[in-house]
């Protein structure tokens, strides 16, 4: 769970990518980093925390001076949460000066790092995207020739920006898992996570990087090649049901549009009578419209967000995790009492917040409450970039759907068939992967 960005060949290189990693916060709170090169040399900073706590706007060309810069914000998959895992990466051999940016998780880093600390490579973190760097420094030949033997060396989830003295690189595994979009601004090229940076800067969307694809962007042009055979690609269709911002067009599709239709399929499939349909915000909101515009029940606000607090689960910390329920929802006490609910969220993890969020509901007055979630039962982690807790802790690893109902004390729970969910993306001849939900890993 990472947010990437990168931009080529413009006087305010480390302004645009503040704002590109701002508009990607969402994928990732942990630590914020950005690298520029100023044609001399690179320049470095990368802190714990947000965009916003890491940088000052205003300063941030001073210290960070160049015309081609990369940014990352990091929620951690692999390795701790600590300023050594912090990227970009910076690295300098005998292919120049590096640096890069993954959002993704490789599979296969175990037996890699293994070899490579046999070989006396020396590791200054536990991210998996260092054994990446390493492998470039070690194969031969030209920067280019020397990222297709490492790249054909790691398998997984992967879509990197990496800037090279003098160019850029944009990179997506062959399966596609996660997003990376390329966007014009003026003369300047952008690689970002997803379409909703370009917006913030007024830039244009100009397609995806292909699953399987790099693309060198130097000040002569850009050139694509491809690296890898082609297979069926599987973007991850969890960025549709949760991860991506609405906003965004992800694997050239809107994410709002598919997140309304979730809702739809849903009123379809798990009907109920109540006096109000209320999203569990933010991420209810689109389906809870969806499913009050199928159903006819008006869509209310029934939990107030507190802006100022981040995604609840997204700290790594369970103490933390717990407490900030109350400090982010509250129920509107009077307007719920003795009110029938369709209560909307986009999915259930290990269930506690759901069942906080029922209990607070019940403690304002609701009568019944009628639990309906956007996607199928997560009862499986993710190895392709989603921070997922181990299988035990997936509540619905543990139980079937009663249980989970009980579980969450509310009176009725439905999921969204994985039918449904297709359905819903309108996929055409364009396979995903849904490992979290069916247990079909397409990468071992
Ligand atoms: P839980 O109480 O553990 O079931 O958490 C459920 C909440 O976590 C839902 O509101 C989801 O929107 C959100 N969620 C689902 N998957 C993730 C994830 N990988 N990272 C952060 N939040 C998530």
């Amino acid at each position: 769970m990472c947010g990437i960005f990168g931009v080529f060949g413009h006087p305010e290189a480390a302004n645009l990518t503040y704002l590109g990693l701002y508009a990607l916060q969402h994928r990732g709170q942990e630590s914020a980093g950005i690298v520029t090169d100023d044609g001399r040399c690179f320049y470095e900073r990368r802190k714990m925390g947000l965009v916003s706590d890491a940088f000052d706007y205003q300063s941030v060309f001073e210290q960070l001076p160049g015309a081609s810069a990369i940014g990352h914000v990091r929620y951690s998959t692999t390795g701790g949460s600590f300023l050594a895992n912090a990227q970009p990466f910076v690295a300098k051999g005998r292919f120049g000066n590096l640096a890069i940016a993954h959002n993704g998780n490789l599979v296969n880093t175990a037996r890699l790092r293994e070899k490579l600390e046999r070989s006396g490579v020396i590791f200054q973190s536990t991210s998996d995207t260092e054994i990446l760097v390493h492998l470039i420094a070690r194969a031969k030949g030209n920067l280019e020739q020397r990222l297709l033997a490492a790249l054909k060396q790691v398998r997984g989830a992967y879509s990197l920006v990496i800037l090279t003295d003098g160019g850029m690189i944009a990179v997506r595994d062959p399966w596609g898992f996660r997003p990376l979009v390329i966007g014009r601004l003026k003369k300047a090229t952008l690689v970002a996570s997803e379409t909703t940076a370009f917006d913030l800067m007024g830039a244009t969307y100009e397609g995806e990087v292909e699953p399987g694809q790099a693309v060198f962007i130097t000040a002569k042009g850009q050139r694509a090649i491809s690296f890898a055979a082609p297979q069926k690609v599987r973007p991850c269709l969890f960025e549709y049901v949760y991860f991506a911002r609405p906003d965004s067009l992800c694997f050239g599709r809107s994410v709002y549009e598919i997140r309304k239709e979730l809702g739809v399929k849903l009123a379809e499939e798990y009907p109920a009578s109540a006096d109000m349909v209320i999203p569990v915000p933010d991420s209810g909101v689109p389906a809870s419209i969806g499913y009050s515009q199928r159903s006819g029940i008006p869509f209310e606000m029934g939990l107030i967000r507190n802006h100022y607090v981040g995604r609840t689960f997204i700290e790594p910390r369970d103490s933390i995790r717990h407490f900030g329920v109350k400090l982010k929802l509250n129920p509107l006490q009077h307007f719920l009492r003795g009110k029938d609910l369709v209560v909307i969220d986009d999915s259930i993890v290990r269930g506690t917040t759901s069942r906080k969020i029922v209990r607070m509901l019940r403690a304002a007055g609701a009568r019944r409450i009628h639990f309906r979630i956007s996607s199928p039962p997560t009862a499986h982690p993710c190895f392709y970039g989603i921070d997922t807790p181990t299988q035990e802790e997936l509540i619905a690893s543990r139980t079937d759907v009663e249980g989970v109902r009980k579980f969450l004390e509310a009176d009725t729970l439905g999921y969204l068939s994985l039918e449904g969910l297709y359905a819903s993306v309108d996929h055409g001849e364009l396979s995903f992967c849904d490992a979290c939900w069916s247990g079909n890993y397409p990468v071992r």
